[in-house]
């Protein structure tokens, strides 16, 4: 089913993989559409399977439907029990539900196990032309390799088990042009966060985001996940970026990619997903690359971010009162003043991990700027890779010991404090540079406080114990 496409129209990409799973439509109501691939996890799984269990129904394609552990697991030692109830229970039951529906579960001790957005390309599993779905909200990310790819909830998780189908409503088409050539020091994560601050946090409700130019042509893989991954956050359903030899190149050879004359094959029909020339977006936007500066977020949602050297907006900036009362809301809860800079502030953690920025890239960007420097005592800074097989990578490499040398704590894989859920938290009052995608009130630890940010940015900041300009370190 995955990637096939109809001929016809002038389509965009998002277009020709939508069509290309419709299995049921009506006028007026949402369409049926096949899902290629369900990753499940250990948290919004649990009510889904015993959703299952109650009607009597059986996982539909246990085929396509992968389980890892992730969001609650903590990052710590993986021989030491898990401490923390809730999340051993959930942990438990996922391998217990896999088990018992038949579904592959890369869990607590498996040498694949991960954060789900990344153990999923990776392994191959994701593919240019599929439908993606998962119950965490940056199932996106899997849209770097023109899959379309969406977050679903709980109720839906239960539907796709039973029916490897999905009610869907089609989305308007939204491209974002992102052309020139990237500064030092300057990031996939600067692409998306200056994207985001620039058409808000509701920009782009209701669309699917086709990221598009040289500049993002020129991105790595792990850098296009990372522009994917944070399409939700700019409001959009999904993101995708066209396959191309750069996509190709990654996939080939990856665990579960197709082999021998199926990948030719394979190959083939995927070269024809690209949006067609002269295909028409709803909307159009473009992004200067050459005139990108390293981006950070002050505010409690990942829309209030500047550049580096920017200052943080007053919050009688805001167009109207309910802007204004946002802007004054966001500057109370994080202890900052408008009209000053967010560099220089001092910080008391560095999260460098999650589904946005914890590959193999991600980690060696940190390392090249940690390498031979320390970290400043008084910054706790954790580094996380986003799974078994990028920490092998990095061990191989030597990216522990640069981390160790640096004063970093170099951790176990998951999720960890991108979301407070498994013991890496933020105290109340603190504030962290962090690589994960979202800085709302808490989302680290209750009064925690984010800056969103680079690998890089954040490996500079830990340096100087400060917001920092990894530039002055290039
Ligand atoms: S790292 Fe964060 S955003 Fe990504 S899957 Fe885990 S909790 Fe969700």
């Amino acid at each position: 089913m995955s990637g096939s496409v109809k001929s016809g129209a002038l389509r965009t990409l998002s277009q020709k993989v939508w069509d290309g799973h419709i299995v049921h439509e009506e006028p007026g109501a949402p369409s049926l559409l096949f899902i290629d691939l369900h990753l499940v996890h250990e948290v919004t799984s649990p009510q889904a399977f015993s959703g299952l269990r109650a009607r009597g129904l059986k996982v539909r394609r246990p085929d396509l439907t992968v389980a890892t552990a992730d969001h609650s697991i903590p990052t710590t030692d993986r021989s030491l029990p898990i401490l923390d109830k809730v999340a051993a229970a959930q942990v438990a039951k996922l391998e217990e539900n896999c088990k018992e529906f038949g579904i592959p579960c890369y869990g607590l001790h498996s040498s694949h196990q991960g954060i789900v957005h990344v153990i999923g390309p990776e392994l191959g599993f994701t593919q240019p032309g599929m439908t993606v779905v998962c119950g965490d909200s940056h199932t996106a990310t899997h849209g770097a390799f023109g899959a379309l790819a969406f977050g679903i909830g709980t109720s839906e998780v239960e539907n796709v088990l039973a029916s490897q189908c999905l009610l869907q409503r089609p989305s308007k088409t939204f491209r974002v042009n992102v052309n020139g050539v990237l500064r030092n020091g300057v990031t996939a994560k600067d692409i998306i966060l200056a994207l985001i601050a620039k058409i808000g946090i509701g920009g782009g409700t209701g669309t699917v985001m086709e990221y598009a130019g040289s500049a993002i042509r020129a991105l790595d893989m792990e850098g296009r996940m990372t522009v994917c991954n944070m399409a939700i956050e700019g409001g959009a359903r999904a993101g995708m970026i066209a396959p191309d030899d750069t996509t190709f190149q990654y996939l080939n050879g990856r665990p579960f990619a197709p082999k021998g004359e199926a990948w030719d094959a394979a190959v083939a029909r995927w070269k024809q997903l690209p949006t067609d020339e002269g295909a028409a977006f709803d909307r159009d936007i473009d992004i200067d690359a050459n005139t990108l500066e390293p981006m950070i977020t002050w505010g409690t949602n990942p829309g209030m971010g500047i550049p580096i050297t920017g200052v943080i907006p007053d919050a009688s900036s805001g167009a109207d009162a309910m802007a204004r009362e946002s802007l004054a809301k966001a500057l109370a809860y994080m202890g900052l003043e408008g009209g000053k800079p967010v560099l220089g502030h001092p910080i008391d953690v560095v999260f460098i991990g999650s589904c946005t920025n914890s590959r193999i890239s991600d980690l060696r960007a940190a390392a090249a700027v940690l390498k031979g420097r320390k970290v400043n005592p008084k910054v706790r800074t954790m580094v996380v890779p986003g799974s078994q097989e990028v920490k092998r990578q990095a061990i191989a490499e030597g990216l522990p010991e640069i981390f160790r040398a640096a004063g970093c704590d170099w951790r176990e894989p998951g999720c960890s404090m991108c979301i407070a859920m498994n013991g890496d938290q933020l105290s109340p009052g603190e504030y962290s540079v962090s690589t994960s995608n979202r800085n709302f009130e808490g989302r680290q630890g209750k009064g925690g406080r984010t800056f969103l940010a680079s690998p890089q940015t954040a490996a500079a900041s830990a340096i100087a114990g400060a917001v920092a300009d990894v530039r002055t370190l290039l």
